[in-house]
């Protein structure tokens, strides 16, 4: 049964009867629109248990199609989902809406960058960290500071995770913690050392519980902390930032969005997957001529938002409707582009 205002008591009476939240807070929730950026491990948990929670509306940014080794840690996608080749931002809104049919989701198959995150991010109550690399989060970092939005910075790699909530003006952001993202290389990624889905959940946990504080206006404004934990080792760290957040940094105090003005990567490595992500074009490809031109490589999965075919053994190409490839089967940026102007001529 719905009250007057909007939301079904009986379904989140749990919540409601949890006191620091309440009426009031089930209230701003269902009221609340959320973003996520990157649909994959961090994102689909964040996703599910945020529309689980009854969150009002939800932007969901992802740029891929699951793959056979998202499984075990994407909790949104089964193998179906695999098999059909849609892509993760489709498939969530259907999954989503199953869990609850008031859930507003807005879906874009889309890689943020610089040019699109103001369309599509500027109307957001909150911003949530699913993405995989910190080119990413150093753009929402910067955009959260210039337009006063929270976020919610969320990292996991082998069984060890941190959350950080970066309220801009207030708490330490995520420039103020790392002044420049890590040089390629220099840190461990899912590739190289690998992920537990344990730790994903646990991650995507407090990642909800943040943005759900947020929402509710229910954290200490000073607050302003770093949560780290490993599973493995069952150690568990809340590190005091307010030594940080008193001076600042030039994004979040100094009104400096370096970010904001860089173009994207013509080519980037996609993180934990043996896959190049191309921008040859600007311009909106015609997939129907291009699932053409395909078809004489092999079977051709195509639907409104890609076209994706095996054009050599162990090589895939998929071609967004947004200009973007992903060439799966290699890590190398050159034979991936020579792989393109082969099948596709881009
Ligand atoms: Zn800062």
């Amino acid at each position: 049964m719905h009250n007057e205002t909007g939301f079904d008591e009986m379904r989140f009476v749990r919540q409601i009867r949890y006191h620091r939240l309440g009426a009031i807070g089930q209230q701003k929730l269902s009221e609340a629109h959320a973003a996520i950026v990157g649909c994959g491990a961090l994102g689909s948990t964040t996703a599910m248990s945020l529309t689980r929670a009854g969150i009002g509306r939800l932007t969901i940014i992802d740029r891929d199609v699951p793959e056979w080794s998202n499984l075990p840690r994407q909790f949104l996608f089964t193998e179906k989902d695999v098999c059909d080749g849609l892509p993760k931002a489709i498939i969530a809104e259907k999954r989503l809406k199953e869990i609850d049919r008031n859930v507003q989701v807005i879906p874009h198959v889309r890689d943020l960058s610089a040019h699109n995150i103001s369309d599509l991010l500027s109307s957001v109550d909150v911003i949530v960290d699913g993405t995989d690399n910190f080119e990413t989060r150093f753009l929402v970092n910067d955009f959260s500071c210039r337009e006063n939005i929270p976020w919610v910075y969320g990292g996991v790699i082998g069984a060890e995770g941190r959350v950080m909530a970066v309220i801009p003006g207030t708490t330490a952001c995520l420039r103020c913690l790392i002044p420049e993202p890590p040089a390629p290389g220099s840190l461990p990624t899912c590739d190289t050392a690998g992920v537990l889905g344990a730790a994903v959940m646990v991650v995507g946990g407090v990642q909800t519980s943040e943005t759900i504080k947020i929402l509710v206006n229910a954290a200490p404004p000073t607050e302003s902390t770093l949560f780290v934990f490993d599973l493995w080792d069952s150690t568990w760290k809340t590190i005091d930032l307010r030594s940080l957040s008193k001076t600042g940094c030039t994004s979040c105090r100094g009104n400096d969005y370096q970010w904001l003005n860089t173009s994207n990567n013509q080519s980037s490595i996609l993180c934990g997957q043996d896959a190049v992500q191309l921008y040859p074009t600007q311009r909106a490809p015609n997939l129907r001529n291009i699932a053409k031109q395909l078809s004489c490589f092999g079977n051709v999965n195509e639907n409104p938002w890609l076209v994706r075919a095996e054009v050599e053994p162990g090589i895939t190409v998929s071609v967004f409707a947004d200009g973007r490839l992903i060439v799966t089967g290699t890590r190398d940026p050159s034979r991936a582009r020579s792989i393109v102007s082969k099948t596709v001529g881009m």
